[in-house]
């Protein structure tokens, strides 16, 4: 079926950073998950899984020491020990009753991510506990890549070494920005000289990846700080950078901020300016030796770098949600768990999966889903898709490829769509242009 969606009207415009969701982390988007639909997920994983498909899993651990100013996602900064122990015995139980489903049996972990909220937040006790527990419940033999989100100012040299000997093999390092007034100005708990000292063990603890988050336009961010950012991540020289252009969502303080003073942009750099930050970036790590593996990735070599999670998630592999608010993927349903922390301990401690919403996707959806995550690696092979899904996808969009190809976004044959450096900045805007009609006009910066 020829795709005839107009390219420039299913687009985002390209001005001020407005209220909304830039990135697309998935497909269909998450507005149209719903609660009607948690009862397939439900009976998803009471049926056998596919055991070619790898399984992974993701852990949220919802705790941090402060809220950022621009942070989207499910976190608490009032909990006490006993509240986070009540939460991670949860989270065991809640890795019992998954284990227990027909979906996982004979499986074994193949990716697994620790994300948040902060996982470093965590004591090194309690990390101990919540991995153990983990580790008994769930088929965790010799997973491929364990990842791990920390906060520079939660970490010491102990707690790095518990986490090194839990498997962690690729730490991701949330520095975000070097300065302390810009930090500050963000509400970001951590400072410089707390990058630097834990800077200082990873030198001495051997993960076997470690990367570091960068954003590009922060509240206060300039061209010469922004370089000073580049030319210290160059310094400290981590296997892989990751680099995000800052996104105001609705559910941020930001954006509290301007509905109080009526602002309908936020007082961020505009898109043209991040993705001029972000550009700049990749040429100085690309002069400095890294390769750049997808829209917001650096890494040192990529022939031995891998983010499993990032491939596996993107090709359809299927994925258990550990934890509130968690997402998950089993065989074509996507799922979410509850979204508040009572209801989520409540179901798990009356012996219920705590699953709030899902959506079974369709053959086209999933294809599409696949199609849009990869073309976020700036490369993108056809051949997979005639394969799996007998869809030859540069005829379903040529004329959207020749659309994009005519403005210098990318270009394509039959054995390959390529974006060129200007398509590959601002791929997530161009994303939009290939979902089914009835999923263009949710609202996106
Ligand atoms: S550290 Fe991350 S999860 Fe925690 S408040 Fe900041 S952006 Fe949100």
């Amino acid at each position: 079926m020829a795709q005839t969606l107009d390219p420039l009207t299913a687009i985002p415009s390209l001005d001020d950073t407005q209220a909304g969701n830039y990135f697309v982390s998935n497909y269909p988007p998450f507005s149209v998950w719903s609660g009607d639909h948690a009862s397939s997920a439900v009976s998803r994983l009471g049926k056998a899984g596919n055991a070619e498909t790898p399984l992974g899993l993701y852990i949220h651990l919802p705790f941090c020491r402060k809220r950022c100013n621009f942070c989207y996602f499910r976190v608490y900064t009032d909990k006490n020990h006993n509240d986070i122990q009540q939460y991670l015995e949860a989270v065991i139980r809640e890795a019992r009753l998954a284990a227990q489903q027909d979906f996982v049996a004979g499986r074994t972990l193949d990716f697994i991510y620790f994300g948040g909220g902060t996982p470093s937040y965590l004591s090194a006790k309690q990390l101990t506990h919540l991995m153990s527990g983990l580790k008994d419940a769930l088929p965790w033999e010799s997973p491929r890549e364990v990842a791990f989100e920390c906060e520079p100012g939660t970490l010491s040299e102990h707690k790095l070494e518990a986490i090194r000997d839990f498997g962690v093999n690729r730490l991701s390092l949330g520095v975000e920005n070097f300065d302390d007034d810009i930090l500050e100005s963000n509400n970001r708990a951590h400072r410089s000289q707390e990058i630097h000292r834990a800077w200082e063990w990873l030198e001495k603890i051997d993960f076997a990846q470690v990367n570091l988050d960068l954003i590009a336009g922060m509240v206060g961010e300039t061209d010469a700080n922004w370089r000073r950012c580049i030319d210290e991540t160059l310094r400290l020289a981590p296997e892989a950078v990751t680099v995000y252009q800052m996104e105001i969502p609705y559910n941020t303080t930001i954006f509290k901020e301007m509905k109080q003073k009526g602002s309908a942009a936020a007082p961020v750099a505009n898109w043209a300016t991040k993705r001029r930050w972000v550009g700049e970036a990749f040429a100085a790590f690309e002069a400095g030796g890294y390769q750049i593996g997808s829209a917001y990735t650096a890494v040192k070599d990529s022939s031995t770098i891998r983010f499993v999670y990032r491939d596996q998630l993107w090709n359809g592999a299927d994925m258990l949600a550990l934890g509130v608010s968690s997402f998950g993927h089993l065989d074509g349903v996507h799922y979410q768990n509850e979204a508040h922390i009572a209801p989520y301990v409540a179901a798990v401690d009356s012996g219920r999966l705590p699953i709030s919403r899902a959506l079974p996707i369709s053959g086209e959806e999933r294809m599409i889903r696949q199609f849009v995550l990869n073309l976020k690696l700036g490369r993108l092979d056809p051949h997979p898709f005639r394969e799996r899904f007998g869809v030859d996808v540069i005829d379903r969009w040529r004329g959207l490829l020749e659309t994009f190809q005519a403005q210098n976004l990318l270009t394509f044959g039959n054995d390959s769509i390529v974006l060129t450096r200007n398509g590959l900045l601002q791929v997530d805007r161009l994303l939009h242009a290939f979902f089914l009609p009835e999923h263009t006009q949710i609202r996106y910066a």
